[in-house]
């Protein structure tokens, strides 16, 4: 089985890459924040004690979501592999992913770390709406739908928007990315598995760069 972490601040396109990897190579995705928002509408405990954190842009403890993501992998067993995204987001949480792998006699196969500036963040998250029916991602202008108010994928015509996706938030949830999370980054620098590819250029280009990566 494969285990690959895409690494990266809120906005960076990192469930963008994360599904297109699912869909090209068979690796399951699996996001810790999807995993949350699905527990918080239907209201389970882990929902109630979740939602006020999430909304402030705060992060969740990590044992709520090391349970969670091991429950996940355990689910998946019979598939090719899976893509952590948004997971880990703290060193315990890099460590306690560790533990985990090792019991489940797993390892780390790549952490590709993908590079966005900050006020390029900002913009990506307040202008990113999905679609309610199949999860089609789009922003205001980068990305519309080719037919105003109509899904490309699935045709649907309503469309969603995070909670969390409004400037003051976004700006709480890369202050926390500085502060907890790109200090894990040499703990996998150390390990010899981080590769950092440019998350500035457009999503093909990404793409490219992390295939190559996975498949050099
Ligand atoms: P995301 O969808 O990855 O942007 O996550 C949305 C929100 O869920 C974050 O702002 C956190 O409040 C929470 N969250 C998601 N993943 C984690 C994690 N690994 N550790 C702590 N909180 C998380």
């Amino acid at each position: 089985m494969r285990a690959l972490i895409l690494f990266g601040p809120p906005g960076c396109g990192k469930g963008t890459q994360a599904s297109r990897l699912e869909r090209a190579f068979g690796l399951k995705q699996l996001s810790t924040g999807d995993l949350l928002r699905d527990a918080v509408s239907s209201g389970t405990q882990i929902g109630q004690e979740a939602e006020a954190i999430m909304a402030r842009g705060d992060l969740v403890p990590d044992r709520i979501v090391i349970a969670l993501i091991s429950m996940a992998i355990d689910q998946i067993r019979d598939q090719k592999g899976f893509i952590l995204d948004g997971f880990p987001r703290t060193l315990g949480q890099a460590e306690a992913l560790d533990e985990l792998l090792t019991a489940k006699d797993l390892a780390l196969d790549h952490v590709i770390e993908m590079t966005v500036d900050d006020d390029a963040l900002v913009d990506r998250v307040t202008g990113r709406f999905s679609c309610e029916a199949c999860g089609e991602g789009y922003h205001e202008v980068s990305k519309p739908p080719r037919l105003e108010g109509q899904c490309d994928r699935c045709g649907a015509r309503k469309f969603k928007r995070r909670a969390d996706d409004n400037a003051e938030t976004v700006r709480k949830r890369l202050e926390k990315y500085h502060s907890k999370t790109a200090p894990v980054l040499p703990y996998y620098g150390k390990q010899g598995v981080l590769t950092a590819v440019n998350g500035m250029e457009d999503i093909d280009q990404v793409a490219a760069q992390i295939d190559a990566v996975l498949t050099g």
